[in-house]
């Protein structure tokens, strides 16, 4: 039966594919597709995995029987049964070992494809101590994944490679399918992890529009809904489902006429897509000679193959904390840092980059996972700069990493979230330090621009001490929003207030872009608010010069741009300015 369900608009076009429902805890489970030849080693590392599992239960059986049957726990031994019954049950062997012959998953996907399966018809049971062992199954599987983590440790480089392996369908029944993710959520590593993965669309239950994760999707350019509430539990796996990432709605289970139309949009959207491709080589500049900046945001290196591609002149924000994300236990060292932002200069041939010092916390935790620091409030915690001030040898191995990949190329240093000015004080002393031990330990390095992003209100309403200490600036809308407006950008439940358009919002930006004018100052928005189409012509209007967005959406924005005349927009913007209900004449 089709059924719809609403959630955010992250983007993208349309997706049209088979479900793989993928549990919270589970999303950094390697999926990925074998070779057929290779269908009998796979299933051979289950059979392993299960053989150690098995042996394992039979030791702390034998354990128990030792102990004599007065000290052994009656429970343990009756959930030992249990578990290995389920370990020989048919119906989840039978059931890997297809997924594994017909579809070529690999054996940890197979495996958490055939438990999403089992779960639902545990869940359906009426007995409820049958419906508990749904419980019992989840802890086997547990147990497989982390003995098969451990033979695939020992290859980790493979698996990395893996994770990343293309081809972007499968061959089920003989036919191309394509595969959309669905998830209660997944951290922002995560979703990085599946950048150029195998999955051509993405439904999370939870998530606000420019929480990190939707960030990340946005800048893979595929189709993608989140805050879409128990998506993960209404989908099947299986199910075929369509995903309109620019109308925030998943279909599941269309109808042939619902499919119909769906695929029409699909291809009316890579149309326009190849339509807009015309502009990429045109110089970005208005219908009165205003000569705009468009610049790319990127999380990782490689990412500048796509910020050329679109024709980006310059990275505008490099978001160097997925560096750091997931290593919590071992930092990036100096050397792997200057790696890194070496290749991000080297990839841009000449063009500027910017890299932002770590931004980490809040949605993006340093361990990776998806749990929010423990802090009260995440967002107005130990977060940027604010946990880069709190360890200055970290602060300065990255200070000196990015001083030295400027030897190679038009460097730009941006700070987050600064507020303060002893944070300023104490970041510029910081980076004085990190410059005299690079020339007294003979490194090569380049000379930077300081920038500082505008993303606290406090910092827009004391601009004229950022004016002073800094180069540049860059507003980041998403936070500034957050913060102006009192609402988390990862909470679904408050998406509907996270309004770009509302009058004190856009009173700060004017502010802000009209103040670093007046004193020579560059000034760029590198929030999503730079990248979405219906407040291009506010942002010039106002005065904007430099935009920084996701690299797929930088042809929409070059089309607007090329269409725009700034000497118009102007007065109009001042009216937009004194509405109160500005959104309405923002639309269209
Ligand atoms: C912003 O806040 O607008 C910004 C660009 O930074 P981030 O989204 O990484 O917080
Ligand atoms: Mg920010």
């Amino acid at each position: 039966m089709t059924f719809s369900i609403h959630g955010l608009a992250v983007g993208g076009g349309i997706a049209i594919g088979r479900a793989v429902v993928v549990a919270a805890s589970r999303v950094n489970v390697a999926h990925y597709f074998i070779e057929p030849g290779d269908v009998r080693e796979e299933i051979e590392r289950i059979r392993c995995a299960r053989d150690v599992v098995i042996d394992e239960i039979h030791r702390m059986q034998e354990s128990i029987l030792l102990m004599g049957p007065k000290d052994a726990p009656h429970e343990l031994k009756a959930l030992l049964d249990v578990h290995l019954m389920l370990l020989q049950d048919e119906e989840l062997v039978k059931g890997v070992k297809d997924a594994i012959t017909d579809r070529l998953y690999n054996a940890e996907w197979a495996l958490l494809t055939q438990l999403e399966v089992i779960s639902r018809q545990f869940d359906e049971m009426e007995d409820e101590y049958l419906r508990e062992r749904k419980a019992d199954l989840e802890q086997i599987v547990e147990k497989l994944l982390r003995v098969m983590q451990g033979q695939t440790n020992a290859t980790m480089g493979k698996l990395s490679a893996l994770v990343q392996r293309k081809p972007a369908q499968s061959t089920q029944d003989g036919l191309d399918v394509s595969l959309v993710l669905v998830a209660h959520d997944l951290s922002p590593a995560d979703m990085l992890e599946f950048k150029q993965g195998i999955f051509t669309g993405f439904v999370t239950d939870v998530g606000g529009k420019t929480s990190h994760t939707a960030i990340v999707a946005r800048s893979m350019g595929i189709p993608a809904v989140v805050g879409a509430r128990a998506s993960s539990q209404l989908v099947r796996q299986d199910d075929w489902i369509i995903i309109d990432g620019d109308a925030g709605v998943v279909v599941v289970d269309p109808s042939p006429t619902i499919l119909a139309e769906y695929q029409l949009k699909q291809r009316q959207f890579i149309q326009n897509r190849l339509q807009l491709s015309d502009v990429r080589d045109l110089p970005a500049v208005t219908l009165d000679g205003q000569v705009i900046h468009l610049l790319a945001n990127i999380e990782r290196p490689d990412d500048t193959a796509a910020a050329m591609a679109s024709g980006a002149v310059g990275v505008g924000l490099f978001r160097s904390e997925f560096l750091f994300m997931g290593r919590l236990d071992q930092l990036p060292d100096e050397d792997e840092q200057y790696q890194a932002y070496r290749l991000a200069v080297e990839g841009m041939q000449g063009l500027p980059v910017t890299i932002r010092t770590v931004d980490v916390g809040a949605d993006k935790p340093l361990d990776g996972s998806l749990k929010l620091e423990s802090h009260l409030n995440p967002a107005l915690g130990l977060r940027a700069i604010r946990w880069s001030l709190t360890d200055p040898p970290m602060f300065l191995t990255q200070l000196r990493a990015i001083l030295r990949a400027a030897a190679h190329g038009p460097v730009k240093m941006l700070i987050p979230m600064l507020a303060h000015l002893n944070e300023i004080r104490q970041t510029r002393a910081l980076l004085a330090q990190a410059k005299l031990e690079l020339e007294q330990s003979g490194q090569p390095f380049g000379e930077i621009e300081l920038g500082a992003m505008i993303e606290i209100p406090a910092a827009a309403l004391t601009l004229k001490v950022f004016l002073k200490y800094f180069d540049f600036l860059s507003i980041g809308t998403n936070d500034l929003i957050q913060y102006t407006l009192a609402i988390d950008r990862a909470d679904e439940s408050v998406s509907h207030l996270y309004d770009p358009a509302h009058p004190a919002v856009l009173r700060l930006v004017a502010d802000t872009i009209a103040e670093g004018l007046a004193q020579g100052k560059e000034v760029s928005v590198c929030g999503e608010m730079a990248g979405d189409v219906n407040m291009t012509r506010l942002l010039l209007g106002l005065g904007l010069r430099s935009f920084s967005m996701h690299p797929s959406q930088i042809l929409t924005v070059k089309q607007a741009v090329l269409n725009a005349d700034v000497g118009q927009l102007q007065s109009w913007a001042q009216t937009v300015l004194a509405h109160e209900e500005p959104a309405t004449l923002l639309a269209g």
